[in-house]
């Protein structure tokens, strides 16, 4: 049966380098895809950035693949996690060959609760001058994504936490994805995440696989971007019980935009991550090859240093996965 994929390209770069990871896509599997519209774009033709007939592209397609959008990407990135059910962010970062890291023993992959922390929307003002925000822990979305980690990271993974102050919420996130792992035999070591952050910038080799809170999550895992040479690079997914939303992390990037010189890698290696996802294994590791063949080789975009445009570095890529 033919695997249908929502294709959402949004605004700016997004509407580049998306058009590059369908074509890498179509040349190595037999989808059908399916477009949709969403951003700022849509939100000043149709009054919302995330039209009714896009968030039901999502909700049925096996997956999707969201390139960006601009001012409205809370109003449009929130709802289409939720549209999945996502309850893990999964954001690798490590460096490539022929690539300037200012860490080039960065391999890592941060496994970042996706529906709640800090970032559940409960904030509200109590008076004037006086602002509370409630964060929020369940056992339940804790247990999701540390159920996600062990069959990610059988070999074990680190735990990144601040329970030593938030007792009661990260008292709970950290002993329920520690008895997780052990219910799965999977080891792990806990870390208190602010000491974590300057382990990472030292040794970011003393670390594989991290599982996090929500916005300790997003905080390390731009700053393990910042070790691995460019937001142009590092691809990331929402993964859901069925289905999952597959994006760059990269936004935008309203300064180059238009220019028809976004790098494109992280974009397909989002693809090769919904082709993982989809269970089409091979393809997803032809894929991720042929990008760090072309990372090594060339061309390379004006990010990494090279001349070429974001179609000539696409063209490279599926002259290689072909
Ligand atoms: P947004 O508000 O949409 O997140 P932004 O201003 O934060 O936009 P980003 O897209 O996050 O922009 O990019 C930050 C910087 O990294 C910009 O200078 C941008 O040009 C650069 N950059 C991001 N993605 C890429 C890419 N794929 N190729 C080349 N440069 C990129
Ligand atoms: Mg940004």
């Amino acid at each position: 049966m033919t695997e249908e994929i929502a294709v959402v390209p949004g605004d700016g770069i997004g509407r580049e380098v998306t058009p590059v990871a369908v074509d890498v896509l179509d040349a190595v599997g037999d989808f059908e895809f399916v477009h949709a519209e969403a951003g700022d774009e849509v939100a000043d033709e149709q009054g919302t950035p995330l039209p009714a007939e896009t968030r039901e592209a999502v909700e049925t397609a096996d997956a999707t693949l969201f390139g960006a959008a601009g001012e409205t990407a809370a109003d449009v990135i929130l709802p289409l996690r939720a549209a999945v059910d996502s309850f893990v962010n999964v954001r690798p970062a490590r460096t490539y060959p022929g690539v300037d890291a200012v860490q080039p023993e960065t391999d890592l992959v941060f496994l970042r609760e996706n529906t709640e922390g800090v970032y559940a929307g409960h904030e509200a003002e109590l008076a004037d001058g006086v602002t509370t925000c409630t964060r929020v822990v369940t056992e339940e979305a804790s247990r999701r994504l540390a159920e996600y980690a062990c069959e990610y990271a059988p070999e074990g993974f680190t735990v990144a936490h601040k329970a030593n102050v938030m007792r009661v919420t990260d008292g709970l996130f950290r002993e329920t994805v520690e008895n997780v792992a052990a219910e799965h035999g999977v080891e792990t070591d806990a870390a208190l995440m602010d000491a974590l952050a300057m382990h990472l910038v030292e040794n970011p080799a003393d670390y594989d696989v991290v599982v996090c809170p929500n916005l300790a999550g997003d905080v390390l895992s731009d700053l393990a971007a910042g070790l691995v040479g460019g937001l142009g690079l590092l691809p990331s997914a929402n993964i859901g019980p069925e289905r999952g939303v597959f994006e760059p992390v990269h936004g935008t990037a309203p300064d180059i935009a238009g220019d028809g010189v976004a790098n494109p890698a992280a974009a397909v290696l989002s693809a090769a991550m919904l082709l993982e996802f989809l269970g089409h294994d091979a393809a997803g590791e032809r894929v991720r090859s042929a990008v760090e063949d072309v990372l090594e080789d060339g061309p390379t975009t004006p990010d990494l240093g090279g001349e070429a445009t974001t179609r000539a570095v696409g063209d490279a890529i599926r002259e290689v996965v072909r």
